[in-house]
């Protein structure tokens, strides 16, 4: 038994290709260009690296070095994709590589682990029968040791935070002289 039934499709006006879906259709040959500069770019981009760099650096705080060691102490700072604990290690790390020096690096925020007594015993009592918990006393005594614990075995880590940090001209300058 057959009938005869007419599928409807979508075709790519530019390279005919079929589709089932008019989206697909549509995103077929679809260009995507920078919505900054222009430039054309890979499949579902919508800026090119620099003007990523452009806008990130537009919105981001801008400080100084020196306000940014008094307000975030020693934070690391970010250059490209590596993390440095202060910018004269950046400025080395140009020099040795042969990479002219960048005019700002990236600021970060420090985060901490520690271990937390009401998580310790929310898990280890999480298949016990409900409303279970271990003593006051008890509790008291691990937050006691945590406390310790966590002031020597703590982990501190830094994220990136849209923070400009200008490098000091006095640094480049310096840095001149020795290339
Ligand atoms: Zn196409
Ligand atoms: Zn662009």
């Amino acid at each position: 038994m057959a009938k005869e039934v007419s599928i409807k499709g979508y075709q790519c006006e530019k390279c005919g290709k079929a589709y089932a879906f008019e989206n697909q259709a549509d995103d077929c040959c679809k260009e995507y260009f920078c919505r900054e500069c222009g430039v054309k770019l890979d499949k579902y981009h919508t800026l090119c690296e620099r003007c990523k760099e452009k806008v990130a650096y537009e919105k981001a705080k801008k400080m100084t070095y020196e306000e940014y060691v008094k307000e975030y102490g020693d934070n690391m700072v970010v250059f490209g994709d590596d993390y440095y604990s202060e910018i004269e290690d950046v400025l080395d790390y140009c020099v040795q590589n042969e990479i002219e020096p960048p005019k700002y690096v990236w600021g970060t925020s420090k985060q901490t682990v520690k271990l937390d007594a009401d998580t310790i015993e929310e898990n280890a009592l999480s298949d016990v029968f409900e409303d279970a918990k271990f003593s006051y006393k008890g509790m008291e005594e691990l937050r006691t040791f945590l406390d310790e614990w966590n002031k020597k075995h703590r982990i501190d880590y830094y994220i990136e935070e849209p923070i400009v940090v200008y490098v000091p001209e006095d640094m480049l300058k310096d840095l001149d002289k020795q290339i």
